[in-house]
């Protein structure tokens, strides 16, 4: 690697475990935490062509096996957090922002349609990746354009119609992430968005789990069903493994009690999968994603 004027934070053999809502994960060979989008264009312009690369936001849907990702993790959070309004009904946001921070600074605009956003705990960019979504909102049906950055540090401008958006799934142009989006919202009422977001906010604290280690809702709903609902009726509900526990609260969440390994959830993960099969013949795929190696 050549690295030359850096200002960003290098953090070698981190642990990923303070980087995941799960509390779990072992080391990132290199994990690097950008100044701001000028100064991470130019690490990856130092870096091989062939380093493995993983974007880290808030790691709220992110397993990292025990034995951690052998290769760079570019960590958002707190970084390109760089945020503003753009012509009179939009907004314009940096990869790193915390999506409830978009909701709120939408909302004090005077600016609705994003509120949903305010109760998913993660980064603007992993929403985009995930096309993350709420109470009957998503992402990708706000999005003007995007800012892409490729392996050579180069940013492109990029519409909707160039990806495949999905519940749940989005596939993009190969080699490329989220560095920033313009979103498109509706004139509206401030008090009323503020509103509406502690409305969501209390449906959200009454029905799940969110006070503890988790990773959100561990499977995609299958076409009309709940994976939360066949879950529970296969008899899953406080089935442990290990340090993991599928939660009492909301079946889809699998908490860890304090001590789980990423092992133990992904065991864990398993087992619930083949329960359900056996139960309801219904094969369950998982919303999270997985990344690293077992140890
Ligand atoms: C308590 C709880 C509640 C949740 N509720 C919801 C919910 O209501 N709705 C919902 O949709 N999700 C929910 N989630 C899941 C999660 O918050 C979302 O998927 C969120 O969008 C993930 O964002 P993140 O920044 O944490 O991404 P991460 O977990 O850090 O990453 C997720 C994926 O996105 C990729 N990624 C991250 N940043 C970028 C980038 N800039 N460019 C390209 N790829 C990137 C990562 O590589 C990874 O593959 C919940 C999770 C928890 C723990």
């Amino acid at each position: 690697m050549d690295i030359g004027e850096l200002r960003g934070e290098m953090l070698w053999d981190e642990s990923l475990a303070g980087y995941t809502s799960w509390r779990v994960g072992g080391p990132a060979k290199l994990l690097y935490r950008p100044a701001d989008r000028a100064d991470l264009a130019n690490f990856l312009r130092g870096l091989d062509a062939d380093e493995p690369l993983l974007w880290l936001g808030l790691g709220s849907n992110l397993l990292v096996r025990d034995g951690g990702f052998p290769g760079v993790v570019i960590a958002t959070r707190g970084r390109l957090d760089v945020m503003r309004r753009d012509g009179t009904q939009g907004i314009y946001a940096e990869a790193g922002c915390a999506c409830a921070k978009v909701a709120r600074f939408a909302a004090g605009a005077g600016l609705v349609g994003a509120e949903f956003l305010a109760g998913i705990p993660g980064t603007l960019g992993g929403a985009l990746a995930m096309n993350a979504g709420a109470f009957g909102g998503e992402t990708w049906p706000l999005v003007r354009s995007v800012e892409m950055l490729d392996h050579r540090g180069e940013v492109s401008v990029r519409r909707p119609e160039d990806f495949e958006v999905a519940y749940r799934q989005v596939k993009g142009p190969d080699g490329e992430w989220f560095l920033a989006a313009n979103l498109a919202l509706e004139h509206g009422d401030t008090a009323q968005a503020k509103a509406r977001i502690r409305s969501l906010l209390d449906r959200r604290s009454a029905t799940q789990p969110t006070g503890l280690p988790s990773g959100g809702s561990t499977f995609r709903n299958p076409p009309g069903d709940h994976a939360a609902r066949l879950i529970e009726a296969a008899g899953l509900k406080g089935m442990a493994m290990g340090g993991a526990r599928v939660s009492e609260k909301h079946a889809n969440f699998i908490i860890n009690t304090g001590d789980a390994s990423a092992a133990d959830i992904e065991d864990l993960i398993e087992q619930v999968r083949d329960r359900v099969q056996q139960h309801s013949g219904v094969r369950l795929s998982t919303e999270v994603h997985r990344v690293g190696e077992r140890l």
